[in-house]
């Protein structure tokens, strides 16, 4: 049955990864899965999906494939997507509203499953727009786990500057991976983004 489903985690929770695992569970299945993510998701600058483990995939815009989709509601014509069984989305946080609201749609009418991954707050903390939209519609909300370095549950992503929290800034910095430390809300606050054996190691 179609469902959304908002997968969320932190930075380096493994959320591409468990991305490309779910494609991989319905295609060894004969099923047709694919992958979705957002253009302003330009990291990569390509098609691709990958994950830190070197995991990689092709993907699909998620502004092409609405688009298709609109087209094909406003035309009649089936059924590109009919044969489709899953759709999943990586780095879900870009998502506008709008994109999040034809999702659902999508999971509606077609009575797909919309897997989307993404990151629940910014560095600020606060909720990015397609993570709030998600958090409100999505049938299902399920965690991502990451750990601090301390061992506690790591919620939020921390930006870094040479091993310093940096708190003002573009919610959108893609400075990749390096720029940001998973931590939890106790690390967050006190700005202690790293442990000293990390220390250490730098
Ligand atoms: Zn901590």
């Amino acid at each position: 049955m179609g469902k959304l489903y908002f997968r969320y985690g932190a930075m380096g929770s493994s959320k591409t990864a468990n991305a490309l695992m779910v494609r991989y569970n319905y295609i060894e299945k004969g099923q047709n899965a694919i992958i979705l993510k957002p253009k302003i998701e330009n990291r990569d600058g390509e098609a691709t999906v990958k994950s830190r483990m070197g995991l990689e995939a092709e993907c699909i815009f998620v502004e092409d494939f609405l688009e298709e989709v609109e087209n094909e509601w406003f035309t009649g014509k089936s059924d590109a997507w009919d044969k489709l069984d899953c759709v999943i989305v990586d780095e879900a946080q870009f998502l506008t509203e709008k994109q999040v609201d034809l999702l659902a749609l999508v999971v509606d009418k077609y009575d797909l499953p919309v897997i989307c991954y993404g990151l629940r707050t910014d560095f600020t903390s606060h909720l990015f727009t397609g993570s709030k939209r998600l958090m409100e519609i999505a049938n299902y909300i399920e965690e991502v786990p990451t750990v601090c370095w301390c061992g506690r549950r790591a919620h939020f992503n921390a930006r870094v500057c040479n091993g310093k929290i940096v708190r003002d800034g573009e919610q959108i910095m893609m400075g990749g991976n390096e720029s940001y430390v998973s931590v939890c809300r106790r690390h967050f606050l006190s700005g202690e983004v790293m442990g000293e054996r990390e220390r250490d190691i730098q």
